[in-house]
């Protein structure tokens, strides 16, 4: 089976276009490891591209993909954490200075579960259980007021799993000692623009000043 005809173009442009004139970067990575600026916990989604979004460098973004862009509270007995042992590996081995939790627009992991999942049995086992983070869900009359119900659900998807970050005991202390800040965006697939959590309001406003 060979690979679609797009990615063999696509990688054979990679490899003439960006890697060969990069060759040193791409050296000096793999002599020196990595030293990212920060890690990014972002949704499986298509459509959000991390590094094209911040127009980042190889090497300069640690991140991990999920359905919804969830983090799972601090559970030390669970056998399977992904998105867990992510989140370990960046902040003790890495010592990334920044973790960003990046939601987006028309997410189709928070959707599906604002449409309907709440309360009634999952239909596919792995995404109900995994959906099944959002159960505890406080969303913000203001920001339903303001961006309407399907907005309103992704910002708090964020602000919540930003909480269950604090709750790896790792991440606290981190944080605590100043070696790490957290930090909630939402990005706009449309308008290609991010909007931050302001960590004192804990209201989403422009990253950039218009
Ligand atoms: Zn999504």
């Amino acid at each position: 089976m060979q690979l679609p005809k797009t990615l063999i173009e696509g990688h054979s442009r990679f490899l003439r276009d960006r890697h060969a004139p990069e060759r040193g970067r791409y050296l000096q990575l793999a002599e020196l490891g990595q030293a990212p600026t920060a890690m990014v916990i972002a949704c499986c989604d298509a459509r959000v591209d991390v590094s094209a979004i911040f127009d980042a460098e190889p090497g300069a973004l640690f991140i991990v993909r999920n359905v919804a862009n969830l983090v799972p509270p601090y559970e030390p007995e669970g056998k399977y954490h992904g998105t867990s042992a992510a989140v370990e590996y960046a902040a003790l081995t890495l010592k990334v200075p920044h973790i960003i939790l990046l939601g987006h627009s028309h997410c189709g992991g928070v959707d599906t579960y604002r449409r309907g999942l709440r309360g009634k049995p999952p239909e596919h086992g792995f995404i109900g259980s995994w959906l099944a983070l959002l159960d505890d869900l406080k969303l913000v009359e203001s920001d339903v007021f303001a961006y309407g119900d399907e907005l309103a659900f992704e910002f708090a998807a964020v602000r919540s799993s930003l909480a269950n970050l604090r709750t790896f005991p790792f991440i606290k202390k981190r944080v605590e000692e100043g070696l790490l800040v957290l930090h909630g965006l939402h990005f706009d697939l449309a308008s290609g623009t991010l909007l931050r959590l302001e960590e004192d309001t804990q209201r989403f406003v422009p990253l950039m000043e218009t």
